[in-house]
């Protein structure tokens, strides 16, 4: 998956935590742009691309600890690694129960971009490398940005379908204000 689609999964994944955690829709806003932030760019498994990463890539290559710092491959992008900080941030102590939920928004945004590269693509099975598996589907391809050959459609099916889902998100949830219907309608209406 990239780094668009990445983002849009992870507001997605944000809003239906916040969501099915019973917030307001305002939190459900927030936890949506918490969920985006770690789902693309540096502060997602993508780290692996960035500067100090490789460095330390370089640095460390003499122990033999390459593999857990390959792209996509490596540490970044290890299946458990959420569930791990999902387990940690349980232990933490009750008073700091606000800031927990913010952490869940920010882990499942990070969770949203290994599960966007496990359907668009491939993951591995331990941190440093080993057997990998996903489902495969064409990074950047035509389900995914719409791209086929010279021929692009205007949308990506698949940023169209999560486009969707995440107004739906917001649409069914009950805090969501109704629009009301103004009075020289309503009266319009009656006199026809
Ligand atoms: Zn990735």
């Amino acid at each position: 998956m990239v780094g668009p689609t990445h983002r849009m999964f992870g507001a997605l994944a944000g809003a239906t935590y916040g969501s099915v955690t019973g917030q307001h829709w305002t939190g459900m806003a927030v936890m949506a742009l918490a969920a985006s932030a770690t789902s693309n760019g540096p502060f997602s498994p993508d780290m692996d691309q960035t500067g100090p990463w490789q460095k330390l890539s370089k640095s460390t290559r003499l122990v033999g600890v390459r593999g857990w710092f390959r792209h996509r491959h490596g540490l970044s992008h290890w299946w458990a690694l959420p569930f791990i900080a999902w387990w940690g941030v349980g232990l933490l102590p009750p008073e700091t129960q606000w800031a927990v939920i913010t952490i869940h928004a920010l882990i499942i945004g990070w969770a949203s971009h290994l599960l966007g590269d496990l359907i668009f693509g491939e993951l591995s099975l331990f941190p440093w490398g080993g057997p990998s598996w996903g489902i495969g589907l064409k990074t950047d391809g035509i389900l995914e940005s719409g791209k086929f050959g010279w021929f692009t459609l205007p949308f990506g099916p698949t940023r169209v379908a999560i486009a969707v889902a995440l107004v739906a998100v917001f649409w069914l949830n009950p805090s969501m204000p109704t629009i009301p219907i103004p009075d020289l309608i309503t009266a319009a209406k009656e006199t026809l």
